[in-house]
């Protein structure tokens, strides 16, 4: 399975999110200004109007903060959070419960809103909007409808696909930020927060070349430093330097751009199989066996980051750099 990849920015199932690592506060919060800036307005001007915060949508690819930011939001608002997924929420029933449940000014945080079922879609319009719901009792003829007022609450959502959520829904969010990719120094000062907090002696260049392999993701960043911390625990002296973090995430085939063995082989697909594109999602998914959605919401937002693949109208086009790291890559390891 892609999520079980050292460098899937999805949670991996047997991990929990340490909280003891996670900002709980935008001042702690690295990198991504402009929504820190935009947050750090909105919430102080909320509370100057002693009111709950706009509904705030983020999106953006798996492991960037977005449900951190939630938490960072209600804690800063002094508000209760309750936090629940998309595919959860099958009925208006399932939602129904939840906001029923929620006092003036708690957060109700949806990751994977953009999954949420059509109906309870639709229930959430009239939530967002005026505090209301109808709630449909029964069914057939003895079906009958009851209003329910609900208290003032703040709805955050989370989507790694804007673009499957309707303009309706979208535009009840009051703040729609976009989270990006971090680049490297940001990625470097998680790892020598996050280090610091777990007490890991990181030297500046161990740190450089984690955050350099961590596909511009915390997640992974977070991820990455476990595993080197392991392997410089057992193969060093306990510190992490550059010599040591290069030997311990190539020896899980994740190169120096933090690519691993499926990245390359989408890419091989494009470069090889398919001339180098153009190439449809779907067609590349079957050639490497994963899903399409995997393939377009996981791995192909890094590798367009980084130059190395194109979306075109036509499809997916791989870049000459592409077809040369992959020529340099194979090339090493044949030598080696
Ligand atoms: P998402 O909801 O976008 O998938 P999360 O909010 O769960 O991502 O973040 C994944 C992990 O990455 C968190 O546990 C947190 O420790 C770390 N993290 C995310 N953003 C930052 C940041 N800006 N600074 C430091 N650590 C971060």
């Amino acid at each position: 399975m892609a999520d079980d990849r050292e460098v899937s920015p999805v949670l991996h199932p047997e991990e929990t999110e340490e909280t003891a690592i996670r900002p709980d506060s935008l001042a702690t919060f690295i990198g991504q200004p402009e929504v820190r800036e935009t947050l750090g307005i909105a919430i102080e001007a909320a509370k100057r109007r002693g009111e709950p915060i706009d509904h705030i949508l983020f999106s953006g690819p798996p492991g960037l903060g977005k449900t951190t930011l939630a938490h960072i939001i209600a804690r800063e608002m002094g508000a209760a959070i309750r936090t629940t997924t998309g595919p959860v929420l099958e009925k208006p029933g399932d939602l129904a419960a939840l906001l029923t449940a929620l006092n003036e000014g708690d957060v109700l945080f949806i990751d994977e809103v953009h999954r949420i079922s059509p109906v309870v879609e639709e229930v959430l319009y009239s939530a967002m909007e005026d505090f209301f719901i109808d709630v449909m009792i029964g069914e057939g003829p003895s079906a009958r409808s009851i209003p329910l007022t609900l208290e003032r609450f703040t709805l955050i959502g989370a989507t790694t696909k804007i673009g499957n959520l309707g303009a309706p829904f979208r535009d009840r969010f009051g703040i729609v930020s976009r989270l990006n990719l971090y680049d490297e120094p940001e990625l470097v000062r998680i790892v020598e927060r996050s280090s610091g907090i777990m007490r890991i002696p990181v030297t500046p260049e161990g740190a450089v070349e984690i955050a350099r392999r961590s596909r511009g993701t915390p997640r992974i960043v977070n991820r990455l430093l476990r595993r080197v911390r392991d392997y410089a625990l057992v193969r060093g002296d306990g510190t992490i330097t550059r010599e040591c973090a290069d030997h311990a995430l190539s020896m899980l085939g994740i190169d120096e751009l933090g690519l691993d063995d499926l990245d390359r082989r989408i890419l091989t697909a494009v470069v090889r199989d398919f001339n180098g594109g153009p190439v449809g999602a779907r067609t590349i998914a079957i050639a490497v066996g994963e899903e399409v959605r995997t393939i377009e919401e996981v791995y192909e937002p890094y590798l367009i980051r980084i130059g190395f693949l194109k979306r075109t109208p036509q499809g997916r086009e791989a870049t000459p750099a592409a077809a040369e790291h992959l020529a340099s890559y194979y090339a090493d390891r044949c030598q080696s």
